[in-house]
């Protein structure tokens, strides 16, 4: 006899990219930052008070939700903080899907999203993706006809990197009967000549949260800070009912607080990020590879061949190099997820592929 909900005996818990512990390995696989944090985090973190964690935390991060809301044009009750994006996603299922309901998104997509919807009891609904990553026209059509409640969109789209337009982002949130959550994990690698501004919608649709993260923009994976924008009457069920009581500790608190005043300095580590991103771009396309248009701070590239022997092949080969890219099985399986180092980890990594195109029979 187990005392375990068959729902969760009987679901996969979701699948964490590597972390190799050597200091030589070159880790591309979890699209982490390759640049440290603002100075500023240092610094805040150093002057830190340990004694004042004898105290509870400040229950509902007033000082980052007001940084935030200044930042972004918004009221303090259109924001609330999260521990990592993560926690968001959850909470947004916990509060917004019933047992027995729906949670729509495409496929493929964050592969924590059908996680989430088993453990909710809910139905996943994945619409199929067009070739490149591009939404399908009646996404919005597919989610209501599925009685989704709740519709995850991750965008820039995670892991194909494609930038669904705002304007589109609008047709669908009117259109559908549920909420859509933007999952914006990446957003702060968007280039700016794209003119992406899904916090406009927030004026007009009642029905869209936005996720934002420290985790990848803002080098602060380890801090786990994340943070929800959307309409006070969505924001405020997960505030006061459904959040953990003090779900950010003082420490994440500061320093969440120290990266935020810095805008300066991540938008620079972003800039670098894109110049890298189409350096390898361009690199691996003039070796043959297939590379998808990103926004992100990662490149879907299918190697030469197409084949998914070829794809998993380098992954191997690159592994043994101490290397580490992500290699989804399944409907990707052709392509590699390779996250953008620094100019330094980009040509090592370079280096490893045309080693491993000279020395084999693909
Ligand atoms: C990284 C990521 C998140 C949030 O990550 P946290 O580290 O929990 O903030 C959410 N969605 C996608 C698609 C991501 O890649």
């Amino acid at each position: 006899m187990s005392y375990t909900r068959k729902a969760i005996q009987d679901m996969k818990g979701y699948s964490y990219g590597e972390q190799p512990k050597s200091e030589a390995a070159l880790k591309l696989n979890t699209n982490e930052n390759p640049y440290p944090p603002s100075p500023a985090v240092a610094e805040a973190l150093k002057t830190f008070k340990v004694d004042s964690l004898r105290l509870y935390p400040e229950a509902n991060c007033t000082e980052f939700r007001m940084l935030a809301a200044k930042v972004h044009g918004l009221k303090p009750d259109q924001v609330m903080a999260t521990n990592g994006g993560d926690e968001l996603l959850r909470l947004a299922v916990t509060t917004f899907v019933p047992q027995g309901g729906a949670l729509g998104s495409t496929e493929p997509t964050y592969s924590l999203y059908p996680v989430l919807a088993a453990i909710q009891e809910a139905r996943f609904i994945g619409a199929c993706l067009a070739e490149g990553g591009a939404l399908a026209k009646d996404f919005a059509e597919q989610m209501n006809e599925a009685a989704v409640q709740l519709a995850f969109l991750v965008n820039p789209h995670a892991p194909s990197g494609y930038l669904t337009e705002t304007a589109e982002l609008k047709r669908i949130a009117d259109k559908l009967d549920g909420i859509l959550l933007i999952d914006e994990a990446y957003v702060d690698f968007v280039s700016p000549e794209r003119h992406y501004n899904s916090l406009s919608l927030l004026e007009s649709c009642p029905n869209v949260l936005i996720l934002r993260t420290l985790s990848k923009g803002y080098a602060l994976a380890g801090l786990r800070f994340g943070y929800a924008l959307g309409a006070s009457s969505l924001i405020a069920p997960m505030m006061e009912k459904t959040r953990d009581s003090y779900n950010l500790d003082s420490i994440a608190q500061t320093l969440s607080c120290a990266a935020f005043r810095d805008q300066a300095y991540t938008s620079a580590l972003c800039l670098k990020i894109r110049l890298e991103r189409s350096k390898m771009t361009q690199a691996l396309r003039k070796r043959g590879w297939h590379v998808n248009a990103s926004e992100a701070n990662f490149i879907l590239a299918k190697p030469p061949g197409l084949t998914a022997s070829s794809a998993q092949y380098y992954f191997k080969a690159l592994r043994k190099q101490n290397i580490f890219v992500r290699y989804f099985k399944g409907s990707l399986a052709n392509a590699l997820r390779i996250s953008i180092g620094t100019d330094t980890q980009n040509k090592r990594f370079l280096a490893a592929i045309d080693q491993i195109a000279a020395n084999s029979q693909i």
